[in-house]
């Protein structure tokens, strides 16, 4: 299970009901940070969250509405007594620009870890089980920019059958549950491993994030069949396409459109021009073009579950709310 909050949904200053476009991600006790602009503090501590959990921190790039908090934000998950590492991961001059801003947060009772992306496709996994998946590929804006899709990973179904057949101690069943692999002479090749118990990898999750760009391929590859896809909507006037061509933002048909090549589950925009005071006026015309589109909010939260199994029951698979 995921639990997703866009905590913002304002592009380039944030407004009194409207903080900048950032979003967090929670799973297995881990917390991920998108972008992290002015105020987003703020609108986190309005959901009841706390800055200390947060592992790690991306950014889609390095203009100010997306990265001008960060400062603070280290400041307060070192006030929160933060001591496990932190990995912050974005585009080319990534150490560049932390450093440069953590002249005014210089101590950190944390390490900082980075990891930059200098190609237009890069996929790396973080630690911990079940595995979980990012991809960062090049959006086009005015700066380097890249959006991102996340794959949780769901182990196969555990075979009591195909335990008990090979006469595997029931006390080793939840490590090999776990994917440990148990070394016991009494196995016919010395070890105990995982795939000789664990059916096929089922259906897992993925959540895709893109802003701000241009309508591009490696959007639409982000997007592929997500079950949530948070896409950029700077304007919802089709007769703002030039300004958002030349700002290299979208509007919401554009997103739409994105959408329907991509098909994703659910697919919520944001990243509002300061001059969109009512942004849902224009979302019928862009679910004309792909109806599962929705107008995000701030705070707007959802728990994406795996969906359940349609054989037999499974204490994970059982919940509710999966939008697929
Ligand atoms: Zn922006
Ligand atoms: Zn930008």
């Amino acid at each position: 299970m995921i639990d997703v909050c866009l905590l913002g949904t304002g592009g380039m200053m944030p407004l009194p009901n409207r903080w900048l476009t950032s979003l967090m991600l929670r799973y297995n006790g881990k917390c991920i940070l998108l972008d992290c602009g002015e105020g987003t503090q703020i609108a986190m501590k309005k959901k009841g969250l706390s800055p200390n959990p947060i592992s790690t921190i991306l950014f889609t790039h390095y203009h100010a509405d997306h990265i001008s908090g960060l400062p603070g934000m280290l400041l307060a998950m070192g006030n929160a007594e933060r001591t496990e590492p932190v990995l912050i991961v974005g585009p080319k001059g990534l150490e560049r620009v932390v450093s440069s801003l953590r002249v005014i947060a210089p101590e950190l009772p944390f390490e900082i870890r980075f990891r930059e992306l200098t190609e237009g496709l890069e996929t790396f996994e973080l630690p911990g089980e079940p595995a979980f998946h990012i991809t960062a590929l090049r959006a086009n804006h005015r700066v380097t920019c890249y959006c991102y899709s996340f794959e949780l990973e769901r182990a196969g179904r555990f075979d009591a059958a195909a335990a008990k057949e090979k006469n595997i101690p029931l006390t080793y069943w939840s490590r090999l549950q776990k994917g440990e692999t148990i070394e016991d002479p009494a196995a016919p090749s010395g070890v105990y491993t995982p795939d000789m118990v664990m059916g096929p990898a089922r259906k897992g999750l993925k959540i895709a994030y893109a802003t701000d760009s241009r309508p591009c391929d490696n959007i639409v590859t982000a997007a592929r069949d997500a079950d949530l896809f948070i896409c950029e909507g700077m304007y919802g006037e089709e007769d703002k396409l030039s300004k958002a061509k030349e700002k290299k933002h979208m509007t919401f048909g554009e997103a739409a459109r994105i959408g329907a090549k991509a098909q994703p589950a659910a697919m919520w925009l944001t990243h509002f021009s300061p001059s969109e005071m009512h942004p849902e006026n224009y979302i019928k015309a862009a679910q004309k073009i792909y109806p599962p589109v929705v107008c995000g909010k701030d705070g707007k939260s959802l728990t994406l579950n795996f969906e359940e199994d349609k054989f037999g029951s499974d204490a994970d698979a059982s919940l509710p709310n999966n939008p697929r």
